[in-house]
């Protein structure tokens, strides 16, 4: 055993400066993957600053364009809540999707997002739709955040605040589970925007974690239609192979719920 310091503060100020005295701090959310972690040793902080109870980053907020989550917001209640069911269905039926009832209760969005796990669900929506994320230091673009395998732009110490999603004017996700762990094996969110632009998330089948199929988006630009999607195929070159699957096998998978996700959006 080791020893580990739980703190539980009262507000971000709080969270940010345990955080800097610690000698190895993490900031602890559901513990969804974090406790894993630590119990398999591949992670021993000194101390845990618990962010799970803030206000700061809990609430709901929707505007006739605007979806916006905190950070501490479970997947459960995105999954339940009726103001997300009613301006972006797509987001609350992703949510509903995640690992298994004990996860949806615990985890958070800002731990999924901060996690970046490759197989993870949110950041193919908050790819798709072109989120902004707020976190203590700054706002940064769904682009910008998301930096490789487990790696984002969040700096030591940076809390994720919340996130805000445009709404769009259809979107819908498709994912083909593992069937043991229930993360994405290819998870593809399509969004067709208010602009009219098409933007196509793609997470679970990547070597580099979440990423945009452009070759989809210019195909389903103004023609929003699984049968657009017939003459293209997904390289392998790029994409994830384990015992799971091999590249091949998820570069069809991603082509297979990109229909579904269109078909879904469309319909
Ligand atoms: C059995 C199982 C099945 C799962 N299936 C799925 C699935 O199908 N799809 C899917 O997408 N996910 C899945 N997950 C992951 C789940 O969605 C969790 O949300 C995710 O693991 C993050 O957990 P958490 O929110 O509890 O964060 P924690 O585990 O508490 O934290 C995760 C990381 O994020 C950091 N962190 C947390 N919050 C913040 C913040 N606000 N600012 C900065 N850093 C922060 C922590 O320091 C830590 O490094 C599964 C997990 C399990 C255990």
């Amino acid at each position: 055993m080791y020893e580990t310091n739980y703190h539980r503060p009262k507000d971000l100020a709080e969270a940010q400066s345990l955080f800097a005295s610690a000698a190895e701090g993490r900031y602890l959310a559901g513990g969804m993957t974090l406790l894993p972690t630590m119990k398999q040793r591949l992670a021993a902080p000194s101390d845990l600053v618990d962010l799970g109870r803030l206000e700061a980053l809990k609430g709901i907020a929707v505007t006739t364009d605007t979806v916006t989550i905190g950070a501490a917001v479970t997947h459960a209640e995105v999954a339940g809540s009726s103001e997300i069911q009613a301006a972006l269905p797509a987001l609350s039926a992703l949510a509903g999707q995640i690992g298994d009832p004990h996860v949806r209760h615990r985890g958070t969005i800002g731990g999924s997002l901060a996690n970046n796990d490759p197989a993870a669900d949110y950041p193919a929506a908050v790819l798709a739709l072109g989120a902004t994320l707020r976190t203590t230091q700054r706002e940064l673009a769904a682009e910008d955040f998301f930096q490789g395998l487990f790696t984002t732009a969040l700096e030591e110490g940076e809390i994720l605040v919340s996130v805000s999603f445009p709404i769009p004017s259809r979107a819908a996700y498709a994912k083909f589970p593992n069937p043991a762990s229930r993360y994405a094996m290819a998870g593809v969110f399509v969004a067709r925007m208010q602009d009219g632009d098409v933007r196509v998330g793609v997470t679970g089948a990547g070597q580099d974690g979440v990423y945009r199929e452009a070759s989809f988006e210019a195909a389903l630009a103004g023609n929003l239609t699984p049968a657009a999607l017939d003459p293209l195929t997904v390289d392998p070159d790029g994409m994830l192979a384990d015992l799971h699957g091999s590249a091949a096998y998820r570069a069809n998978l991603v082509k297979v719920m990109a229909k579904r996700a269109v078909a879904a959006a469309s319909g």
